[in-house]
């Protein structure tokens, strides 16, 4: 799935249909600060193009991804984030995606983040 999608928040964004609080734009990618921030640092990364997820990337996208991905270090960088910081990419219903076009999470701020996911002890192996 690519293109713009006119019913994709995301791809609404893009085209300046819906406001976000911008960071970073190029030809390829935006930048902008989640709406409902996590952490005191919460930006989101997303190509402009409208791929919905990372299980729907290919070859012809690893340009775009090691973007993104460069992007986050940078913005990290811009961000002040000296000391670390997480990038999450949900994916699909397991990995709790809520917006179906692919984006990566920066989060960050002055304190640890704390533990990646919540314990799952109940989980036998
Ligand atoms: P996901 O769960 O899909 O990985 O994350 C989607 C993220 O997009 C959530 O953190 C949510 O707060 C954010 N989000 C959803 N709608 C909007 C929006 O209209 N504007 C902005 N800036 N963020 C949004
Ligand atoms: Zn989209």
């Amino acid at each position: 799935m690519s293109g713009t999608h006119s019913d994709c928040i995301f791809c609404r964004i893009v085209a300046g249909e819906l406001p976000s609080n911008k960071v970073y734009e190029d030809d390829d990618l935006l930048a902008f600060h989640d709406i409902r921030p996590a952490a005191p640092v919460h930006l989101l990364v997303i190509p402009k193009l409208h791929l919905q997820s990372l299980a729907q990337a290919r070859p012809e996208h690893e340009a775009m991804l090691g973007k993104i991905m460069l992007r986050c270090a940078e913005l990290a960088r811009a961000q002040g984030l000296n000391d670390g910081f997480r990038t999450i990419i949900n994916t699909g219903p397991i990995g709790c995606q809520e917006v179906p076009h692919l984006h990566a999470h920066i989060l960050g701020g002055p304190e640890p983040l704390g533990a990646m996911l919540p314990s799952q002890l109940h989980l036998k192996r």
